[in-house]
C-alpha cells in the first residue's frame, strides 16, 4: 500500500505527479531571488537536486511578490552546510540550513519523511503532536508533509518544470485552501496551521476549503499548546501581512482571536452588539492601509492596538474605584500584559514601547503650562500621538482633542504658547467616551 492509499478520502499525495513544463507556467528565474536561483544551482551542480518550494512557488504562479524563497533538496543538512561557505545550519524542531547573503537569507530544508521510525533521524511526537522532526525522505514524502496543496508544489531547477503531487495547481486556479491529508489530525499534530490556514485565506483571498474549515473553532483551544515565542512570529505574520482587517474577522469568526489574546476577546464580547466598530478595526485598517503605502508598520503599536480594548476597559473601571487615570492604565497595563505574556511573548523591544504608547494617552489630556511641549519632545510621542488619532476615530476621545495635538505640533514656539495658555475647562478636562453617555459611580476625575 502506498503512503497515499493510507490516508482517508482525504487529498492525498499520489506518487506520480503531475509535471507541468516550463512552457506552461508563468516562473521565470528573473522572478526569483538572485540568490536563491544562485543556491538552487549550486546545489544541482554538486549533484543534488533542489527545487524552490512553498510560498516562493504559489505566489510566483499567482502573479504575486514572494515574501521569501525556500529551497527543498536531497543533500541532508551536513551535505548543505559543506557546499557553501556562508552557510549556517539552525533549528531543533526542524534542522535547516541557513544560507546568508548580507540580509537576505535563503532557507534550505532536507525533504523530509513520513516514517514514524527510521534510522535515518528523529521525529518525537506527543499526543499527536510534531515536536520534533528530522527524518528525512523523498520529495514524494517531503510533498505529503507539508500543510497546504498549493504550498506543496515544487519548481525544479534541473528543467524550469512544476512539480505538482497533492493537484495543487487546480486549487490554485480555483482559490481553494486545503490541507493534505485529515484535517483533524493535521491540526493536532501542528496546530499554527489552524492560523496559517486564516492568514493564507486572508492575504490570497481563498476561501477554505468546508472540510478544512469545520473543524477549526473546536479545535482552536489546541493553540494553548503551541509555546508563546511561536504564536509571537505567527501574530506578525498574521497582521502584517496587508490583509490584517479580513484576517482579524476571520479569527474571531473561527474562535482562534480569543486562544490568542483571551482579554481583547473578552472585551469585545461586551461591545460587539452596540459598538461594532472598535479602535482594533480602526487600527488594522489603518496598518493594512500603511503597509499598502509602504509605511513602516512597528509590532509595537500593532500590539497596542490588539491589546487595548482589554486595557481600555480595566483601566476604566479602575477609574471608576477612584484611582487617576495615568494610575489606572498602569495598573490595567501590567496586569493584561502578565495575562498575555502566558499566550504570546511579546519581546522587551516591542512591549516597552508599546506600553509607552498607552501611558503617553493621558497625558494628551494636560494642554496648559509647559507640560505639552514637553510631551511633544517624548520619544514615543509620534506613536502616542497616531493612537490618539485612532481613539478619536473610533469615538473613545473626542477628535477636538486630537485635533488640538495636530494644530500643536505644526505651530512654533509663540504659538504653542497660545495654544497652552488659552484657559481650558476645569483641571481635569478629561472627556468620557461619548459611546457610554452615562455612568453609575462618579470617580474623582470626573467633573463634566
Ligand atoms: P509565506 O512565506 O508567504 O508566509 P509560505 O507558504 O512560504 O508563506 P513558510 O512559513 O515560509 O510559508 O513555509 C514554507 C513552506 O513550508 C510552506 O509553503 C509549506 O509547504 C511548509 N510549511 C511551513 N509551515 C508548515 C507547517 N506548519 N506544516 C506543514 N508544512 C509547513
Ligand atoms: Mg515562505
Amino acid at each position: 500500500m502506498t503512503r497515499a492509499e493510507e490516508g482517508s478520502s482525504d487529498s492525498c499525495v499520489v506518487t506520480e505527479p503531475i509535471i507541468i513544463a516550463r512552457s506552461d507556467h508563468n516562473i521565470s528565474r528573473a522572478n526569483i531571488s538572485k540568490n536563491a536561483v544562485k543556491v538552487l544551482y549550486r546545489l544541482k551542480n554538486a549533484g543534488y537536486e533542489a527545487y524552490l518550494v512553498g510560498g516562493g512557488v504559489r505566489d510566483l504562479l499567482l502573479g504575486r511578490e514572494p515574501k521569501d524563497f525556500d529551497v527543498a533538496t536531497d543533500a541532508l543538512p551536513e551535505q548543505v552546510k559543506a557546499v557553501f561557505t556562508n552557510c549556517r545550519l539552525i533549528g531543533r524542531r526542524f534542522r535547516l540550513a541557513h544560507v546568508h547573503f548580507g540580509r537576505e537569507i535563503i532557507e534550505v530544508a532536507t525533504f523530509r519523511s513520513l516514517a514514524n521510525t527510521d534510522t535515518k533521524g528523529d521525529r518525537q511526537i506527543e499526543n499527536g503532536r510534531i515536536l520534533r522532526d528530522n527524518v528525512y525522505g523523498s520529495i514524494e514524502e517531503d510533498a505529503q508533509r507539508r500543510d497546504f496543496t498549493i504550498n506543496a508544489l515544487y519548481y525544479n531547477i534541473e528543467d524550469f518544470s512544476v512539480v505538482d503531487y497533492a493537484d495543487g495547481m487546480t486549487d490554485l486556479r480555483n482559490g481553494i485552501l486545503r490541507l493534505l491529508g485529515d484535517p483533524a489530525q493535521r491540526y493536532r499534530e501542528d496546530p499554527v496551521r489552524m492560523l496559517r490556514a486564516v492568514r493564507f485565506a486572508g492575504k490570497l483571498g481563498f476561501i477554505i476549503d468546508p472540510a478544512c474549515e469545520r473543524p477549526l473553532p473546536e479545535m482552536a483551544p489546541l493553540l494553548s499548546e503551541v509555546p508563546a515565542s511561536r504564536l509571537f512570529e505567527e501574530v506578525l505574520k498574521l497582521f502584517m501581512g496587508g490583509a490584517a482587517l479580513e484576517t482579524f474577522e476571520k479569527l474571531r469568526h473561527y474562535h482562534l482571536f480569543g486562544q490568542l489574546f483571551p482579554a481583547t476577546e473578552e472585551a469585545l464580547s461586551h461591545e460587539d452588539h452596540e459598538f461594532p466598530i472598535t479602535l482594533v478595526n480602526r487600527g488594522l485598517e489603518n496598518t493594512d492601509a500603511r503597509l499598502q503605502a509602504q509605511k513602516p508598520v512597528t509590532p509595537a503599536f500593532l500590539f497596542a492596538v490588539l491589546l487595548w480594548e482589554a486595557v481600555r476597559r480595566r483601566a476604566e473601571s479602575y477609574e471608576n474605584e477612584g484611582l487617576y487615570p495615568i494610575q489606572a492604565i498602569q495598573e490595567a497595563s501590567s496586569e493584561v500584559l502578565s495575562e498575555q505574556a502566558q499566550r504570546i511573548s511579546i519581546p522587551k523591544r516591542f512591549s516597552y514601547p508599546m506600553r509607552d504608547i498607552w501611558y503617553l494617552q493621558p497625558r494628551f489630556l494636560n494642554r496648559s503650562g509647559k507640560r505639552p511641549q514637553r510631551l511633544l519632545t517624548h520619544p514615543r510621542f509620534r506613536a502616542a500621538y497616531d493612537f490618539l488619532l485612532l481613539r478619536a476615530e473610533s469615538g473613545e476621545v473626542e477628535q477636538e482633542l486630537a485635533d488640538w495635538w495636530t494644530r500643536f505640533q505644526k505651530e512654533q514656539g509663540q504659538g504653542q504658547r497660545q495654544m497652552s495658555e488659552q484657559p481650558r475647562r476645569g483641571r481635569n478636562s478629561r472627556r468620557r467616551r461619548r459611546r457610554k453617555p452615562r455612568r453609575t459611580a462618579a470617580s474623582p476625575s470626573e467633573n463634566e
